[in-house]
């Protein structure tokens, strides 16, 4: 669906008459009338409905994750919807075997004991490391069986519906068909805000509603015969460094030459590598522009565009023997990731200004020390620069509770990268060290607001805290 022919007013417009319908219409698809040529009326009908959960958590990413994981473990009955088959989003999903910003209490040092305890990461620092995908699908799903959290997989939002302003039953579909669940409390962690947008919050994307916006790439896995023969093009490899021997920058320009001599580029101005483990690597090789992430036409010719371009560039490499022979594609991601979605309006929006000032909020729920991060919205853009700063030169500041709280819709939260922030501060929040802490807040957040029959907004920061503090497992 393109933004021309579903603008954002009537979009919010026919959320509204979704509230309208809710109880008004019956399900005869005989009093569906066709009004346009080029439209189809689809008749409502009766779904069942399951009234049981406390919270309601759409998408497993990183932040979908931790929420519901601190709403099952604050006593919430917590249901979590995903629509791929396994649980991590980016983590898993999408390959991307990366972490940044994950030095914080909770949930993040839970997950990297349990990755150390396995041999499952790469690293002694707990804000930015390797972790093994396949683990970390394992692990939270093993986490989510625990805390007794009901996960859907395979189960896409499709549709909410509100009371008023609040928000009061989603709609998901699967294999299982059409289903209606209501929860007094619900959490976006879509990534893509779909369900902010699906209530009738407002939103934003990228630099203005045209999405300059930053591109999507296709993280793919590898295996190689010798990862020492190849160190000196992985990045991070035995260091954090950035520049230098074995640094990222240092790392990347030494692949790129290779690129050269294979005769290939990639359309990624920082292609990069990273070692998983033994003989497999990452490839983080290319960028898609301007794609929207609610495009499905777009976004399938992105996929095959990319995933076309993994296998040329590894079959380049190949051809050059030496440390490259054997090298083949072991699996390219299951979702192309999608660095920029909409994000929801909420109560506070985190702005640049809070970067260079370093803003401190008594709502604190989450501090970023990650900078600002603007890969290129545009092949010409990539080509003077692959990745920007945006001018900010970012202090540690924190995220207050408000931006994960809806502003139009009651009964909302978000978490992760749909929260509501500028162009800018989300290009420096988003990394899944934050997501996991923001996921965290939310979700003691919605269990207390469900067990004490009040709003998310009605719930004080200093209320909530000392709760999620009680279900640490570790410092
Ligand atoms: C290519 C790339 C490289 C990156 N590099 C790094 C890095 O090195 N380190 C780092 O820490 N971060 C990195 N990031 C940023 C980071 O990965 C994301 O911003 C992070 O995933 C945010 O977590 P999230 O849970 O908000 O979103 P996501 O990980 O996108 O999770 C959203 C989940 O919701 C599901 N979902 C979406 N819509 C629906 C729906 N309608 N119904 C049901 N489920 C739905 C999705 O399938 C997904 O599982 C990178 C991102 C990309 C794309």
């Amino acid at each position: 669906m393109d933004d021309s022919r579903f603008p954002r007013r009537r979009f919010i417009r026919s959320s509204l008459a979704g509230v309208a319908g809710f109880t008004a219409l019956s399900a005869t698809s005989s009093s569906a009338e066709e009004t346009s040529p080029d439209q189809f009326p689809e008749a409502a009908r009766q779904l069942p409905l399951d009234t049981d959960a406390d919270v309601i958590v759409c998408g497993a990413g990183p932040a979908g994750i931790a929420a519901a994981l601190s709403a099952a473990r604050a006593g919430a009955k917590t249901r979590l919807f995903e629509v791929h088959g396994c649980l991590g989003g980016v983590w898993t999903a999408g390959l991307l075997t990366y972490i940044f910003d994950f030095d914080k209490p909770g949930l993040t040092r839970e997950i990297i004991r349990i990755l150390d305890s396995r041999d499952a990461r790469r690293s002694e620092n707990p804000s930015r490391f390797v972790y093994e995908p396949e683990e970390m699908k394992i692990l939270l799903e093993e986490l989510c069986l625990e805390a007794g959290v009901q996960v859907q997989l395979f189960t896409r939002v499709t549709a909410a519906y509100r009371e008023g302003k609040r928000l009061n039953t989603i709609v998901t579909e699967s294999k299982a068909g059409r289903q209606a669940w209501r929860a007094p409390v619900f959490i976006d962690a879509t990534g893509d805000g779909d369900l902010g947008a699906l209530a009738g919050c407002e939103w934003e994307i990228g630099q203005s509603a045209d999405c300059p916006c930053q591109p999507m790439t296709m993280n793919a896995l590898a295996v190689v015969r010798d990862t020492e023969a190849l160190g000196k093009y992985i990045s991070f490899n035995g260091t954090d460094a950035f520049t230098g021997e074995g640094g990222h920058i240092t790392a990347v320009e030494a692949f790129k030459g290779e690129l050269k001599r294979a005769g290939v580029e990639a359309s990624y101005g920082h292609p990069t590598i990273f070692h998983v483990r033994d003989g497999l690597v990452m490839l983080m090789l290319n960028h898609e522009y301007g794609i929207k992430p609610w495009d499905a036409a777009a976004i399938t010719e992105a996929t095959m565009r990319s995933r076309a371009e993994v296998f040329r560039i590894m079959r380049a490499l190949r051809k050059l023997g030496g440390p490259w022979e054997g090298l083949q594609i072991a699996a390219t991601a299951e979702q192309i990731g999608v660095r920029d979605g909409r994000r929801i309006r909420g109560r506070y929006q985190v702005v640049r200004e809070d970067l260079i000032t370093g803003a401190r909020f008594d709502d604190a729920v989450a501090r970023v020390t990650f900078g600002v991060d603007i890969h290129a919205h545009s092949k010409e853009a990539n080509q003077k620069e692959a990745i920007t700063r945006a001018d900010t030169k970012a202090r540690p500041y924190d995220i207050p509770l408000r931006a994960l709280i809806a502003k139009d819709v009651d009964g909302l939260l978000m978490a992760g990268r749909c929260i509501s922030g500028d162009f800018v501060a989300h290009a420096s929040y988003r990394v899944t060290g934050n997501a996991v802490a923001m996921g965290e807040a939310a979700g003691a957040v919605a269990a207390i607001a469900a067990q004490t029959k009040r709003l998310p907004h009605e719930i004080g920061w200093k209320e909530a805290a000392p709760l999620l503090e009680s279900l640490r497992r570790t410092g």
